[in-house]
């Protein structure tokens, strides 16, 4: 067979998804998507215009001037042809991102994004809906989770690494607020595909989970 193999990589916020995603994607030589980039990045535009209300916001998915770019394996995002990756990964543009990403025209665009890029060309993406509504027919699908302590935890050391100072109570109850908008809202919720392999990482070192993924996408022929 020929297809081209996709990795699909869902779970809740700092389950180790994009850490774990980029490590499997060098080993394969092949592209790695992080889509919450792209909720991010709509989220940043939406703001920018001042669009607050859900029927604006679903008004204008489709204008949102979005625009992904890879460069030494690494992805940019782009707005109107300006990099904004830098502006993508703080609190606030998470929250916003949930909040778009609840709205079924924004996904509706994005989803159709991403699925271009995965015919095109092998990938490992990661989000909260690859498994099940982006690439349905991906031949390895792994949703990763961790308790919600270890996963605030994991993004404190994230954000501190980053300069930024967070308190760890706050980190908290964000990742708990996040996980519960991802996982009721109406338009693709987060949860398991019934075909995914469901890895909870709280106790596993970052390597073991790579070596793990690694071990499943061997063993599917493609
Ligand atoms: O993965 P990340 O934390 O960057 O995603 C930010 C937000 O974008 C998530 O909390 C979620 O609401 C949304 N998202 C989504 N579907 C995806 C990826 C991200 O709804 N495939």
């Amino acid at each position: 067979m020929n297809r081209i193999i996709s990795i699909a990589i869902d779970g809740p916020a700092g389950a180790g998804k994009s850490s774990v995603a980029r490590a499997v994607a060098e080993r394969m030589n092949i592209v790695y998507l992080d889509t919450g980039a792209m909720y991010r990045t709509v989220a940043l535009y939406m703001q920018s215009k001042g669009y607050t209300e859900d029927a604006e916001i679903a008004a204008h998915a489709e204008e949102v001037p979005i625009d992904v770019r890879f460069e030494n394996g690494e992805q940019h995002m782009l707005l109107d042809g300006v990099d904004v990756t830098d502006k993508l990964r703080t609190p606030e543009a998470s929250m916003l991102a949930s909040r778009v990403g609840a709205i079924a025209r924004v996904r509706e665009v994005l989803v159709a994004l991403q699925q271009r890029i995965a015919r095109s060309t092998p990938v490992v993406m990661d989000g909260r809906d690859i498994g099940t509504v982006v690439l349905p027919d991906a031949p390895v699908k792994i949703f990763l989770t961790a308790s919600a302590e270890v996963r605030a935890e994991r993004r404190l050391k994230e954000l501190r690494a980053a300069g930024r100072d967070a308190d760890p109570e706050q980190v908290l109850k964000e990742i708990i607020e996040r996980d519960y908008n991802d996982s009721h809202r109406a338009a693709s919720p987060m949860r398991p595909a019934e075909d995914s392999v469901i890895l909870d990482t709280s106790d596993m070192s970052k390597q073991a989970v790579i070596d793990r993924i690694l071990e499943i996408a061997g063993k599917v022929e493609v």
